[in-house]
């Protein structure tokens, strides 16, 4: 028989936890996914994975052995020399409590594992398998309920020297801005998050005395989300408007500063709200085309991901190739 020729992607989130099996070319043969059991302190989590990934093992007649390692995404901080992680909020993992998935994981599948915080994660696999063309130099943001990255140059993950390189959604827009979750004033992701979105769409509301379907739907205190924004937008709703201009003024700097930095072969835009597609990237380019310099005006594309949910666990199972080499 043939070993150590498969990998296991695992991708670890509040609500559910996604699994898949992949060649080492990266290609999924097998996935599944459970609800994530944030009970007990987080306590189940691990031990339910361990126990997933040893039934699925049975179930299609594989052993450890034809497998090169597992590669998970975790939310929260990532010690990368322990293989533990701590405060992951989401999870009920506090930040004073430590869990040692690599640990526990390789003890009881018998098969090594890996571990990278999520996001970063979520950039690898677009990378190898998305729109990143498997390029060596590529920045991924992702615009969701907050806003994640991940910065890989040389084809090497960026991490810092604790774990905190690639976080674009803390790149400060606005001195003067709305107050982050990270304590800090004026990140990107208090403007460009799903929620970041709805807070510029009420401001500018405040200050709009024309026709707009979004105002008199904010004015009546409708629930609106970022799509409804992007939706009226594109139906030419004046404040929508407005507010998709405002909001990619923002992440075009933000990402133009990432690129006048780095130089990337492309900027990969992906999570929930990319899924305004062309509409949004055509809108965020044209500031990015303004504050990038002509080199990298010329030479760093933005690009719409591709893989969706789908990007961290084949970008976890890359993990393996990568650390493992
Ligand atoms: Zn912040």
């Amino acid at each position: 028989m043939a070993s150590k020729q498969k990998l296991i992607g695992v991708d670890l989130g509040g609500t559910t936890i996604k699994f898949a099996i992949l060649t080492t070319e990266g290609e999924v043969q097998q996935k599944w996914s459970q609800e994530t059991n944030v009970l007990a302190e987080g306590s189940l989590i691990i031990p339910d994975i361990i126990e997933s990934i040893n039934h699925h093992l049975d179930l299609y007649n594989m052993s450890a052995e034809e497998f090169m390692g597992i590669g998970m995404g975790t939310p929260g901080g990532v010690n990368r020399a322990d293989g533990s992680v701590s405060g992951a909020f989401n999870l009920n993992w506090d930040a004073d409590h430590k869990v040692y998935p690599v640990r526990d994981i390789t003890e009881q599948t018998g098969i090594q594992t890996y571990l990278e915080n999520d996001a970063n994660v979520a950039a690898l696999g677009e990378r190898w398998k998305g729109a990143g063309n498997n390029a060596k130099d590529v920045v991924f943001v992702t615009l969701g309920t907050g806003v994640g990255g991940g910065i890989i140059t040389n084809g090497k993950l960026v991490t810092g020297i604790a774990g905190g390189g690639g976080e674009i959604g803390h790149v400060t827009i606005d001195p003067d801005g709305y107050e982050c979750n990270c304590g800090k004033k004026g990140c990107l992701e208090t403007v460009a998050s799903a929620t970041g979105i709805v807070r510029v769409a009420r401001d500018l509301a405040e200050q709009y005395a024309g026709n707009s379907k979004l105002k008199s739907m904010l004015d009546n205190g409708d629930d609106i989300s970022a799509k409804d924004v992007y939706d009226l937008a594109k139906e030419d709703d004046v404040l929508a408007l407005q507010v998709v201009d405002k909001v990619s003024m923002y992440l075009g700097i933000a990402l133009a500063n990432q690129a006048n930095s780095l130089n990337p072969e492309f900027i990969i835009v992906g999570g929930g709200v990319s899924a305004a597609g062309d509409f949004l990237l055509e809108h965020v380019n044209k500031y990015f085309l303004e504050y990038t310099f002509p080199l990298v005006r010329r030479t760093t594309k933005l690009k719409l991901a591709t893989l969706g949910n789908g990007a961290g666990v084949i970008g976890a199972a890359s993990l393996v190739i990568n650390e493992g080499e």
